[in-house]
């Protein structure tokens, strides 16, 4: 069977000369946008950027003898096919005018994207070879290298050979050429895609912290934000590639992972539900989500069904859903939410990048990295931003919290010597009572009054006075121990708890005390001193139920027989 490479013309019979004027027309129409031959002679072979002719074809049932009578259109060796394009052919020519037979190879790196590629080897003489892949039995197919096509073929010295490629594709798919020498080709299959391994290891990394957080916390958030970068990382696995890569999997199998380009919006609107809160504060923004929610979960549910014509609007309800999901934002904002401009920025990354490659994937524009990559970028730059607000959104719950936390503080505690009042007294000092009762500890209590503190008030006045009750605060807490529960009761009379204290070991404590402050010396300005005593009354709380308020009672009565016995004394009752 012999194939003339030259156009159709030369196989017409002349009825006319107006019949060869427009055949010639045409023929200089077609050799104007068809792609040139490639020219092999040279010592190294690494094309990656070159031009070839393609023609779509719409009846999807063309045979290689038919398609290859078409014309062809000049396009670059990658190039988008946007969507509705179903079945393509490539035409790649190449001559070598040099002395040496060529033995080249025919990379399509692409090639885990779609269904199934035929490739035919022609030349003058005829067919020279044949390979067919389908990308459902791709992982034993000789000519598979983990989502790369390679395919050989030879240039003789002095030929042509024309490469017919028929790619049969499921949606959204891109077409990638590369043609290499021997040892061009095995560098080719080494390595790469070491971006996209990094853009996935960091959102793996965000996953797991999430997930972490959400087993700590059960907060929603963190679930939902896990779920959005687990869609996220399939989605850029999938459309880079590395499930063909790393695990040789291609067709069908893989194709129903693209479902995660409904997931992941359907999760970021969730997301966005429940940080901003809309439900409760924002009604109009949560119904606009909730309409959306209901389209892209409609899209889901079809897409179970229907994959391929899931994905045919998909790039549309992509730009609607970064539409509503950036107004909303906007919106939100407007109404003075904190976390509404850091999503506004994470999510101007993620509409940026996508938007180019939405562009990218409708074959409106020409691929380059970032809008090849765009989704990739776009998610990590968004899911960073997000992780952002995550943590300050823990910011934001702290400070609420530790908010009230010196609320209660400060209602426990006395301005003056930041000891604890007498409300809180009472009600911790009834808890340590009844704990101590059940490990069977004593619990004793030491009432404290200063001496002639009137006098002192009178003598250096007021403020010399609240120096000396801060402290007298101060050697309170330096003779006792943590655990002691120490309150000021009012004016100049204060009291200890000391769980698991009897009445000696109480004795003792009050002893060092009542000495710690005989010794001190308060400054009360620069040739101000002043020396004070105090008195003390211990009680040991009686294990037979007795409150701790009668127990503070008993202790005072000491008190007092400290201050009738001379002042400056411990006193005890039993
Ligand atoms: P005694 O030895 O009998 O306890 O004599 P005293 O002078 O310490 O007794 P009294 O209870 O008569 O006096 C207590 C004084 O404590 C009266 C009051 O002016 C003073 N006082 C109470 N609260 C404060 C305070 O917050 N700051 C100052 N500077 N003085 C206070
Ligand atoms: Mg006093
Ligand atoms: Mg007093």
């Amino acid at each position: 069977m012999s194939h003339p490479i030259m156009f159709p013309v030369a196989t017409v019979v002349v009825p006319g000369r107006l019949i060869v004027s427009i055949l010639l027309l045409w023929v200089v129409s077609i050799a104007a946008h068809a792609a040139p031959t490639l020219d092999v002679s040279g010592d190294e072979i690494h094309l990656t950027d070159f031009s070839v002719g393609y023609f779509v074809d719409n009846s999807q049932s063309l045979s290689y003898e038919e398609a290859r009578e078409k014309p062809y259109e000049a396009a670059n060796s990658t190039a988008t096919l946007g969507t509705g394009v179903s079945v393509t052919w490539h035409r790649i020519a190449l001559h070598n005018p040099g002395a040496h037979d060529k033995a080249l190879f025919l990379h399509m790196p692409m090639a885990y994207q779609v269904r199934a590629i035929d490739i035919y080897e022609e030349r003058s003489q005829g067919m020279e070879g044949q390979a067919a892949v389908d990308l459902n039995e791709a992982s034993d197919n000789p000519l598979m290298h983990r989502g790369t096509i390679v395919y050989p073929f030879s240039v003789p010295a002095g030929e042509t050979t024309v490469l017919f490629v028929r790619s049969h594709l499921y949606s959204h798919q891109w077409f990638a050429a590369e043609i290499y020498d021997d040892k061009h080709s095995r560098k080719a299959l080494v390595g790469g895609h070491l971006d996209i391994a990094l853009l996935v290891g960091m959102m793996m990394a965000l996953v797991f912290y999430n997930g972490l957080l959400y087993f700590a916390t059960s907060k929603k958030e963190n679930l939902l934000y896990s779920l959005y970068l687990i869609s996220g990382v399939v989605w850029i696995a999938l459309s880079y590639g590395l499930l063909a890569k790393a695990f040789n999997m291609y067709g069908d199998a893989v194709f129903i992972l693209n479902l995660s380009v409904f997931t992941m919006p359907i999760f970021l609107v969730l997301f966005m539900m429940v940080i901003f809160e809309t439900r409760e504060f924002y009604v109009t923004e949560h119904r606009i989500l909730k309409g959306l929610l209901a389209l892209l979960i409609a899209g889901l549910a079809y897409g179970l069904f229907d994959i391929e014509g899931a994905l045919i609007p998909a790039s549309s309800l992509a730009a609607l859903m970064m539409v509503v999901t950036f107004s909303v934002s906007l919106s939100i904002l407007r109404k003075g939410h904190p976390l509404a401009k850091f999503f506004l920025v994470g999510h101007s990354f993620f509409v940026v990048f996508n938007g180019f490659a939405v562009l990218f994937y409708k074959g409106l524009i020409e691929p380059n990295y970032l809008n090849s990559h765009g989704v990739g970028v776009g998610i990590v730059l968004e899911a960073i931003t997000l992780a952002f607000i995550i943590s300050y959104r823990i910011k934001v719950l702290e400070d609420i919290r530790s908010q009230q936390d010196e609320l209660k503080r400060q209602a426990a505690t006395d301005p003056l010597t930041q000891l604890y009042n007498r409300r809180f007294f009472m009600t911790e000092g009834e808890h340590l009572v009844q704990q101590a009762r059940t490990t069977g500890e004593q619990v004793s209590v030491i009432a404290l009054d200063i001496d002639h503190f009137k006098a002192v008030n009178d003598t250096y006045g007021h403020h010399a006075g609240d120096l000396v009750l801060k402290d007298m605060a101060g050697i309170f807490q330096k003779f006792s121990r943590s655990r002691d529960l120490i309150a000021r009761f009012g004016g100049e009379e204060f009291v200890i708890l000391l769980p698991g204290a009897d009445q000696a070991e109480a004795e003792g404590c009050a002893e060092r005390i009542r000495q710690g402050v005989e010794k001190h010396v308060v400054q009360a300005g620069e040739n101000v001193t002043i020396r004070v005593t105090v008195s003390l009354g211990v009680a040991q709380v009686n294990s037979h139920m007795e409150s701790v308020e009668d127990a503070v009672k008993r202790a005072d009565k000491a008190l007092y027989e400290a201050k009738e016995g001379g002042r400056n004394r411990v006193c005890f009752v039993v």
